[in-house]
């Protein structure tokens, strides 16, 4: 398991002001290959490459928002769809519990600028995060 500080250290080198395509288009395009879970005309889900518990994937829009402070309003069905999937995902991969975490920014750890919802379960998760 990769120690926090090193995601910290990511995410504080990310380029927070780029526009431009990230990793996860190419996992949209099928460019990169990820170990996806579901797909549907709106989202993508695949499994995080560090997982940080036993179950922990990662919902996606298949649009590119950068993060969750650059949605609008009109986004609402596409953020309420990405949060039904992984409602969904959450209750089949991890019947126990999971939790849901959105990292937006620089202070909230965000290294990669396309919006992502992280599921992670399949362990008693401690409270409060770091
Ligand atoms: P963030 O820190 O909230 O931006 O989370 C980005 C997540 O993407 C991290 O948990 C990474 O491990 C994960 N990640 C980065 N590249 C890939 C990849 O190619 N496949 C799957 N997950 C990835």
């Amino acid at each position: 398991r990769r120690p926090y500080s090193d995601e910290v250290k990511r995410a504080q080198n990310a380029d927070v002001n780029s526009s431009g395509p990230t990793i996860f288009d190419k996992i949209i395009s099928k460019e990169i290959k990820a170990d996806i879970i579901y797909e549907d005309e709106l989202c993508l889900a695949f499994n995080d490459i560090a997982p940080q518990a036993p179950v922990h994937f990662l919902v996606i829009p298949k649009r590119k928002i950068s993060r969750l402070q650059d949605s609008e309003t009109g986004d609402k069905e596409l953020l309420g769809h990405l949060m039904l999937v992984a409602r969904s995902l959450g209750a089949a991969r991890a019947p126990q519990g999971w939790r849901l975490v959105v990292n937006n920014g620089v202070h909230g750890a965000q290294s990669v600028y396309h919006l992502h919802l992280h599921v992670l379960g399949g362990r008693q998760l401690k409270w409060p995060p770091g």
